[in-house]
């Protein structure tokens, strides 16, 4: 435990010395441009490249075979239906609230108002999202074609499904050699993760110089107040609403969670992907005592459709979009921001930069330009880290008290120091 410890320490050194080296290359690159081309974008782009594709190749054998393994073991399948109504439930709920935390926030700050919009605009072409294709495509075709192309939520759906058929079989015949099989294979993919997560300090200091590196600080000028309304609505859910929820419904201490998320956190901040995450957030609930039956099925849940950050962002992102353009927004318009942020956010993959391309539905949805999404592409970087964050610790909260109303939580493990 003492080098988990340690381990957590270098993550945070790497870190602050990430966002160091980051600062000095920021302000030196223009004169040297060796350093652009040998260090940021060769180095440190190959070790950050490195680190996340080592993340990337074990989250789909991960996922599939953890909620395999999780639902094969369930021996009460009501207990699954109890499981999946709880985490939807929560998960929807805990968006909307974040929504309407954004919202009520951007209302009082009124970012991006006397904006000159002409100033800045670019042409963007995307075309929006279209949320009956996002719904008829959850279930796969071909779940070899969902796991090559890492789409969780297929993923997702051929597991529970395989799940259950071995959950099934194993009362009547002989499977379990196969339900075996899995945990053992199970065991094999978890000390992968710990092996890889020893290349987290080398991984983070590299994710962290490349992005401060490449974030000048004029972008930040014309969009403090957006900035700065995101960043508050994030904070008030994390601190404020998450212990909250997790008092009331679960009476544990929200500080004890905190401390067990630093690693996640992290890792969520360098990487701005939920994705990329998921198997440092899975070791994280393991520790704070949720049932792997639950966090099998939770966690790569969450991280593809449970984004509070995200849609915290979308939501004062469309305020302020609307604000710059001179556009009254009536309270009608705030209803069809919450519903189409939450439904935008579970749509939102899980890879960095994401949320921004479901901004094009929100702001489809409510009548506003969506050339408007180019005014705040310059602090999207940074705030793509900190809505990740607050993605992933979202996941967990809700895990926790997933795991606590269905009699799946140890809670000696809970407040175990490790
Ligand atoms: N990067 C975010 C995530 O992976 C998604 C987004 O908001 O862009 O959770």
């Amino acid at each position: 435990m003492q080098s988990q410890h340690k381990l957590t320490q270098h993550i945070l050194i790497a870190l602050l010395l990430g966002a160091l080296c980051g600062l000095i290359i920021n302000t030196n690159s223009l004169e040297n441009d060796w350093i652009d081309r040998f260090i940021t974008d060769g180095l440190l782009l190959v070790m950050g490249k490195w680190f996340i594709a080592f993340l990337m190749l074990l989250v789909v054998p991960l996922v599939f075979v953890s909620l395999v393994k999780g639902i094969a073991s369930l021996t009460d399948i009501a207990k699954l239906g109890k499981i999946s109504l709880w985490t939807v439930m929560l998960y929807i709920s805990t968006t909307a609230i974040a929504v309407g935390t954004g919202l009520i926030l951007a209302a009082i700050i009124s970012p991006g108002e006397g904006l000159n919009l002409s100033i800045g605009a670019k042409e963007i072409t995307t075309t929006p999202p279209n949320f009956v294709d996002m719904l008829i495509s959850f279930v796969p075709n071909n779940p070899i074609s969902a796991m090559a192309q890492g789409n969780m939520l297929q993923v997702i759906v051929f597991a529970l499904l395989f799940g259950l058929g071995l959950s099934l079989t194993a009362a009547h015949k002989s499977t379990h050699n196969l339900i075996n099989f899995f945990d053992e294979l199970d065991a094999v993919i978890l000390r992968m993760v710990t092996l890889v997560m020893h290349l987290a300090p080398i991984g983070v200091f590299a994710l962290m110089t490349r992005s401060v590196a490449s974030q000048g600080a004029d972008v930040f000028i014309p969009l403090v107040s957006y900035f700065l309304t995101v960043v508050g609505a994030l904070a008030i859910h994390a601190f404020i609403t998450y212990p909250a929820l997790l008092k009331t419904f679960t009476g544990l201490s929200p500080l004890v969670l905190f401390v067990k998320l630093k690693d996640m956190a992290t890792f969520a901040f360098s990487t701005s992907s939920s994705a990329a995450t998921i198997p440092v957030t899975l070791a994280t609930t393991q520790r704070l005592g949720v049932s792997t039956q639950v966090s099998g099925f939770t966690i790569p849940l969450g991280a593809t459709i449970n984004m509070d950050g995200t849609a915290i962002m979308q939501g004062v992102a469309t305020v302020f979009i609307a604000n710059a353009y001179g556009i009254s927004l009536l309270p009608a318009d705030f209803a069809m921001i919450i519903i189409t942020a939450t439904l935008a956010s579970i749509g939102t993959a899980a890879v960095p930069g994401a949320g921004l391309i479901m901004l094009t539905m929100v702001l489809t949805q409510v009548g506003l330009p969506i050339e408007g999404i180019a005014l705040i592409l310059g602090v999207d970087r940074l705030l793509d880290m900190m809505r990740t964050t607050v993605n992933v610790t979202g996941d967990v909260v809700v895990s926790v008290i997933v795991a606590d109303k269905t009699e799946q939580l140890d809670r000696e493990q809970y407040h175990r120091p490790h």
